[in-house]
Order: structure tokens, then C-alpha cells, then sequence
């Protein structure tokens, strides 16, 4: 079994990319993903463009049940009541199981006081949240996660990119701090993963691809770890099913 934690759909402002449904499902049928948390684009600021986002994310899994679920991607900036109000009818009546910050697309670091507003959400609906790290540094460095994650200890927080290479040891420091945090690794390198599986146990490494086009890449890369088969099956999708309450 296979569940990708981190994909995308719609139309992204940010990074000016599209993706749209039936691109996501086919790239699932062909490369055997059983299960895809799907995440919104970025750069969307007004309210209504972010909940037809979120919509169109519910209307997805609606079609496929068990198969697509839904991460909240929306600006921390929006006013507090409409974010709160946004996030809580995305997990109560879409039935969401997650929240997105990308400190880079977001303007804001996981210290921001808005931040803290998204972390105090994620405790009260009982979601984790996922962190894009990597890219946009210094908003997104890794071990700025670590407050926060020590602030909220029952908020589990998944590392997207580990760092992105670059950046892998502020990864494994958060790990070492925290042990509500998890490392997700797409654009990760494989010795990397070796490490964090060997160091940390494979119950806080998942898999994800981030992009359609790179989803065999990721698959191919954890086929070809020198791990045991129950550390890549423990990867490829029981770290993601606990940590998101997928109920596989
Ligand atoms: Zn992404």
C-alpha cells in the first residue's frame, strides 16, 4: 500500500503551476498511490477563491472515498474569525485532516504570531499540521518548528521536504527535540532517509511526492533503499495513516 501525504490541486499564484482532478487520479491508477492527502495552491486571499479551493478538494475525495482526503491551505493573514471559521468547517463538514504552512508562500515563519493562531487551531480540531521547510529560508527552516512543537505537544508536526537536502540536519535536530515531529521526503535524498529510519525509527518518516511528475521517482526511491521491507512499508504509508488518522 502506498498513500502520498503531500499533493496538490488547483491553480497556484505562488509558483504558477495547475493541476487539476483527473491529472491527480491517473497519476494515482498509474503508479499504484492508494491514498493522497490533497493540499490546496497558493497565493489565494480572499475567502470565497479559498473555500472554492478547499470545495473543490472535498467535492474529489466525496468521488473517491478512502482515496483522496484534505489538507486546510489558506493564508494565515485572512481575519482570525474567517481562518478559524474556514478551518473548522473543513474538518467538521469536509471531514479535512490536516493543515498546511508554507512559511515561504505564506509570509510566515512557524514563530509568527499567526502561526501560533494556526498551531492553536490544529490542538482545538485535533489535526496535525505540516510545514513546508527548504526553500524560503530563513522563514523556512526547519528548527523553527521546535517552539512551536514544544508548545503544543499533542499537535503532530510533519516536516515537508525534511529540510530539502540542504537543510536535513535542522531536520533531525527538530527530531531530536520534539517527538511530536515527523519528517515527510519528498526531495529528500536516500541516505538521508537511511539515517532518519535508522536513527529515529521508520514510525516518524513518510512518504509523499509533492508533484505528479515526481511521484515514480519517490516510489522508486524507497524501492531502492537498503531498509527492511517492514521500514519501507512502516514509510510508504502506516507512518502516514497514523499520524493523519487515515483509519487504513
Ligand atoms: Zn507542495
Amino acid at each position: 500500500m502506498i498513500i502520498d501525504a503531500h499533493a496538490h490541486l488547483g491553480i497556484d499564484l505562488v509558483f504558477e503551476e495547475v493541476r487539476t482532478e483527473a491529472e491527480m487520479m491517473a497519476m494515482m491508477d498509474a503508479n499504484k498511490v492508494d491514498a493522497s492527502i490533497l493540499q490546496g495552491m497558493f497565493g489565494h486571499i480572499y475567502l470565497d477563491e479559498i473555500q472554492d479551493n478547499h470545495n473543490r478538494i472535498a467535492n474529489l475525495a466525496k468521488q473517491n472515498p478512502k482515496r483522496i482526503f484534505g489538507m486546510i491551505t489558506m493564508t494565515p493573514y485572512l481575519h482570525e474569525a474567517d481562518f478559524y471559521n474556514e478551518a473548522k468547517r473543513c474538518v467538521k463538514e469536509l471531514g479535512f485532516v490536516a493543515m498546511k504552512l508554507h512559511p515561504m508562500a505564506f509570509a510566515c515563519s512557524p514563530l509568527n504570531v499567526r502561526a501560533e493562531m494556526m498551531w492553536k487551531i490544529c490542538d482545538e480540531l485535533g489535526i496535525p499540521i505540516m510545514v513546508h521547510t527548504g526553500a524560503g529560508v530563513p522563514l523556512s527552516l526547519p528548527s523553527s518548528v521546535i517552539t512551536r512543537c514544544k508548545q503544543f505537544p499533542h499537535v503532530p508536526c510533519v516536516l515537508a521536504h525534511s529540510g530539502m537536502v540542504i537543510y536535513a540536519d535542522e531536520t533531525f535536530l527538530a527530531l531530536r527535540e520534539c517527538p511530536n515531529v515527523y519528517m515527510e521526503t519528498s526531495w529528500t535524498m536516500p541516505q538521508h532517509i537511511i539515517h532518519a529510519v535508522k536513527t529515529f525509527g521508520a514510525e516518524r518518516v513518510l512518504f509523499a511526492a509533492d508533484e505528479i511528475t515526481n511521484v515514480a521517482t519517490e516510489i522508486g526511491k524507497y524501492n531502492s533503499l537498503p531498509i527492511s521491507d517492514s521500514d519501507r512499508e512502516q514509510c510508504l504509508w502506516r507512518t502516514a495513516n497514523t499520524v493523519f488518522r487515515l483509519g487504513f
